[in-house]
């Protein structure tokens, strides 16, 4: 801490309760559960919180949420909408390096409005075909290429209309399709697009480009809901969505790293479960010296020491947690990790010195853990479990016992491990893998595009009940000593749960 804040902090210590540094100096680890912040006073409306944060040095983000680089939780989709949302999500690489280029490449295409990866068929399929997509997707409207791809030829549409009222489902489409069309060209904007839709009164238009390849479709039903994100995370240059992806820290990863920075990405995160390695740190000196626009988060971390190891090497943000993942069993495997309030306040002190943010990542289940980790001096929060029920995380819904549920698996977990995630727990080439994490499920939570204002709307009331306006205001309190913590008994975290009721229901927005 700067001579000047700790000087501020002794002339402002709360009133009651006590200062974050006087309760992490007690020695003991504590995780969010265990303590609880004293209330503010309030002057202004929940709706005037700013939530605007640094995610690393040179990215601000409007809303201080990441998605975490899981194959169950981050691919194009949750990047998409996470970053349309003000956050930011962060691509796995349990794939090939073309696969995540390609799920990077999608994040740094997508326009609003504009479908980019519809589903396609070809004219040797039937129109039994059709009627699974629609069953399964509920939307008809299928361009037909010449090989059945995105980025092939466009040879026709096949619309309800074309197909309500033929009994024999076995036709080849190439039968029934409507081969005149009516398109529009790569490069056009959604205004010029939605123009051409209103007059031709069709239902879908597609994009193609000179090749007459299809390239991007748009659909009536999309342009009539079709919202404004204003929070939504863009680069400077040409005001594109942000894309982050993670990488190991082997000497393969530079490939990767390579591809993924021909499709655009703005921001990497070094993703290991101990990140104070000398692997690490080469590889944030090789970034730092090749990509000069390229933000750098390191970690995963949980003490001081590690923080100035990777500060040193040059990182423009860190990432810490190890050990408290919902899925993941590193603490007990490997006696090694750190609670997470704990973890966050140390290293969170200490890079504040140097203006590098933190990222809290993982152990968040509540809206209130959310809040609690940005009034410990994170700047942003990773989540797993929390968004690996939505619509936007990859893998399909299924029933178990009545309940709507997907799959969430952690990415030390054996399964994982054998898809290629080894890496991350350098345990790739072992003869015998360990795990440190499990494979389990989590509940239907919806689309995020409902979810996240949700999570937003609860920090700014979270932050209105401390007397803090923005993120920026709670960490300058915070560092003050003017936020008062509190340690909660186990009989004070019973009373501060749902208790005494026969039953009751925990519903999602
Ligand atoms: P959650 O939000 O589910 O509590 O935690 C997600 C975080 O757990 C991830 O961002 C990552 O840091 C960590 N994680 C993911 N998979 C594993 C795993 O298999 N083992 C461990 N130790 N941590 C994991």
């Amino acid at each position: 801490m700067h001579s000047t804040d700790s000087h501020i902090e002794s002339e402002c210590q709360t009133l009651d309760g006590m200062s974050a540094r006087q309760f992490f100096e007690q020695g003991t680890g504590y995780t969010y559960d265990d303590f609880i912040l004293l209330p503010g006073h309030i002057d202004f409306s929940a709706d005037e919180v700013s939530l605007e944060t640094q995610i690393t040095r040179r990215i601000k983000l409007k809303t201080p949420l990441v998605s975490s680089p899981m194959d169950t939780v981050t691919e194009a989709d949750m990047a998409i909408n996470m970053a349309l949302q003000g956050g930011i999500g962060i691509i796995h690489y349990n794939n090939a390096i073309e696969e995540q280029q390609d799920e990077v490449s999608k994040v740094k295409r997508f326009k609003n409005g504009f479908i980019n990866s519809p589903l396609t068929l070809k004219p040797s399929n039937t129109i039994r075909d059709i009627d699974k997509i629609k069953e399964k997707f509920n939307f008809s409207g299928v361009p037909i290429t010449e090989t059945g791809a995105m980025g092939s030829k466009l040879l026709g549409m096949v619309t309800n209309r074309d197909i309500d009222f033929i009994q024999d489902r076995d036709l080849p489409l190439s039968e029934v399709m409507t081969r005149e069309l009516i398109v529009a060209k790569e490069g056009c904007t959604l205004e010029e697009a939605n123009q051409i839709l209103k007059e031709s009164k069709k239902g879908k238009l597609p994009i193609v480009n000179e090749k007459y390849e299809i390239v991007a479709l748009i659909s009536r039903n999309d342009l009539k809901k079709n919202r404004d994100f204003p929070l939504a995370s863009k680069d400077n240059v040409d005001k594109r969505l942000l894309a982050g992806a993670a990488i190991g820290t082997r000497p393969e990863d530079k490939e990767r790293l390579a591809a993924l920075v021909e499709a655009g990405l703005d921001l990497v995160v070094l993703d290991s479960s101990q990140g104070d390695s000398i692997y690490q740190i080469k590889m944030i000196e090789y970034i730092k010296s090749n990509y000069d626009h390229l933000e750098v988060i390191g970690g995963n971390i949980v003490t001081a020491n590690q923080a100035r190891n990777l500060i040193q090497a040059g990182v423009d943000g860190l990432r810490i947690g190890m050990g408290v993942g919902s899925i993941c069993t590193t603490q007990e495997v490997m006696a090694c990790g750190r609670p997470q309030a704990t973890a966050v306040y140390k290293t969170a002190l200490y890079a504040q010195e140097y203006g590098v943010p933190i990222v809290a990542d993982g152990g968040i289940s509540t809206i209130g853990h959310i809040i609690k980790a940005l009034s410990l001096g994170a700047s942003t929060v990773m989540m797993g479990s929390m968004l690996a029920g939505t619509e936007e995380a990859p893998g399909e819904y299924f029933y178990q016992d009545g309940i709507r549920l997907k799959k969430y698996r952690g990415m030390g977990s054996l399964e994982a491990m054998k898809k290629g995630s080894a890496k991350r727990y350098f345990s790739e080439g072992d003869k015998i893998r360990v795990a440190q994490g499990v494979s389990g499920a989590v509940v239907d939570k919806g689309s995020i595009q409902r979810f996240l204002p949700y999570l937003v709307q609860g920090i700014k009331h979270g932050l209105q009940d401390l007397g803090s306006r923005s993120v920026k205001d709670l960490h300058h309190r915070l560092y003050a000593g003017q936020l008062g913590f509190e340690m909660r008994t186990h009989a004070a975290q019973v009373e501060g749960g749902v208790h005494n009721l026969h039953s009751y229901e925990k519903t999602f927005v």
